[in-house]
């Protein structure tokens, strides 16, 4: 899942970025209104988190114009204390969620799994295929019960599969939510890493559509 960033208080941001990428988030940060927009407006992002006090634009404007150019990912606001006309200018512009500053890093986190299940269409923090768990609260994933190993990156392709269960996946959409904007992506070797998902996993849940992508399955159900 990718994560954009725009906040212009850099030890915040710090802190934010880094609780993100611990929870295995790929972020990329903005550190004013208008590289913000221009991020948001370009590439492909899970969920934006906006502060709406921001240099050169501000955070409402930036918003209003996402929704006008007719982007629906979620956006979590970030306004400062006792602002409530903040919160409801935010909200009208298109705002799914916001959070008053100070918060705790605990509460941003849950937040923002909780945006992105509702954008899935998701309720609860446990996401099955067949035997296959994911927990998106602990980054756990289970076959049968059994707890299974995946590195970082395993975790974030298979997470993004189990988040869009219906869909078929292109590599490059793959790609482009699983790695940040500075690094240099490949997407060959997306098929390598879903093989290794695979084998671990045991049951193979994820069907590759020649030509198109991969889709998740549920063995059990047959096409
Ligand atoms: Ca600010």
């Amino acid at each position: 899942m990718r994560v954009l960033l725009v906040e212009d208080e850099p030890d915040l941001s710090r802190q934010i970025k880094k609780a993100l990428i611990d929870s295995g988030y790929v972020v990329d940060c903005a550190g004013d209104g208008e590289e913000g927009h221009f991020l948001g407006d370009t590439e492909p992002y899970d969920v934006i988190i906006l502060d709406l006090g921001l240099p050169i634009m501000d955070g409402v404007s930036v918003l209003e114009k996402w929704r006008g150019a007719g982007h629906i990912f979620p956006v979590l606001i970030l306004t400062a204390r006792d602002t409530w006309s903040e919160k409801v200018a935010g909200l009208d512009a298109g705002a799914d969620d916001y959070l008053t500053k100070p918060f705790k890093m605990e509460e941003l986190l849950a937040r923002v799994r909780a945006l992105i299940r509702r954008s899935s269409g998701l309720a609860t923090s446990d996401i099955s295929c067949g035997p296959v768990t994911l927990n998106t609260k602990n980054s756990k994933v289970t076959v049968d019960g059994q707890a299974i190993k995946l590195t970082a990156l395993e975790y974030k392709l298979l997470s993004y599969l189990m988040h869009h269960r219906d869909e078929i996946i292109s590599r490059t959409g793959l790609t482009e939510h699983i790695y940040d904007q500075d690094f240099d992506r490949d997407s060959n070797t997306i098929e390598v890493f879903i093989n290794r998902i695979r084998k671990k996993l045991g049951v193979n849940i994820i069907q590759t559509k020649r030509g198109l992508g991969y889709r998740l399955a549920d063995p059990d159900e047959g096409e």
